[in-house]
């Protein structure tokens, strides 16, 4: 099972085009300041079958690509080779991955299902979040952070520079942001970059 903490379909928030992201539960890093501290516990959250997943990714055709984040994507990487060959097998979205992870290391780690998985990401964007290096641009949190293209498919998107999208998504109590918080949406939802201090209800993602 995919032990998922939250599924948002239709973005444009987390990558170039209209997505689904997927963020899954569980960390093993704490950055200081991260932007979703309820998803770093190793907790069961919503749990789905790769099969299952895919079936509600692949029920929207607009969908363009999936974007993985968390949390920690790499470890829960035998589920989602599962979840990612259904994908790739039938249709043609593309994959952005956040990783707390070096690439390096991922590279180099014996697992299969980690080597897997980074033959199906179309980009890697690796590493921490480092809040003393955060940048105000683009889909990196902090610029210690780089951008892996595995594949052509969006080298023409610039994940460095380009404006950053904020999405506020409210349903019923719960209210969803997505995207890397601007300082501007922090401010207006009184995030105080503290890890494991983010009031309930309020989800940001670092992306
Ligand atoms: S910023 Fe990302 S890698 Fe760091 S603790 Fe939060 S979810 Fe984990």
């Amino acid at each position: 099972m995919i032990n998922v903490a939250e599924v948002f379909v239709g973005t444009r928030a987390l990558g170039p085009g209209l997505r689904t992201v997927i963020w899954v539960q569980g960390c093993p890093f704490h950055c200081k300041g991260c932007y979703s501290p309820e998803w770093i516990p190793n907790i069961p959250a919503k749990l789905y079958t790769p099969q299952d997943l895919a079936t509600l990714v692949l029920s929207r055709p607009d969908i363009e690509g999936i974007t993985l984040s968390g949390g920690e994507p790499f470890i829960q990487s035998e589920e989602l080779v599962e979840f990612l060959t259904l994908i790739k097998k039938q249709s043609n979205k593309n994959v952005i991955c956040f990783s707390g992870f070096r690439f390096s290391f991922l590279l180099q780690h014996p697992s299969p299902s980690v080597q897997g998985m980074l033959r199906l990401i179309d980009v890697l964007i690796d590493g921490p979040y480092v809040q003393e290096k955060e940048t105000s641009k683009g889909l990196r949190g902090s610029t210690n952070q780089h951008i892996y293209h595995f594949t052509s498919t969006l080298l023409f998107h610039d994940f460095i520079n380009q404006e950053r999208v904020n999405e506020i998504h409210i349903s019923g109590s719960e209210l969803l942001a997505i995207g890397i918080p601007s300082p501007e949406i922090k401010a207006l939802f009184g995030f105080n970059n503290k890890c494991g201090s983010q009031p309930k209800e309020h989800l940001y993602e670092r992306a």
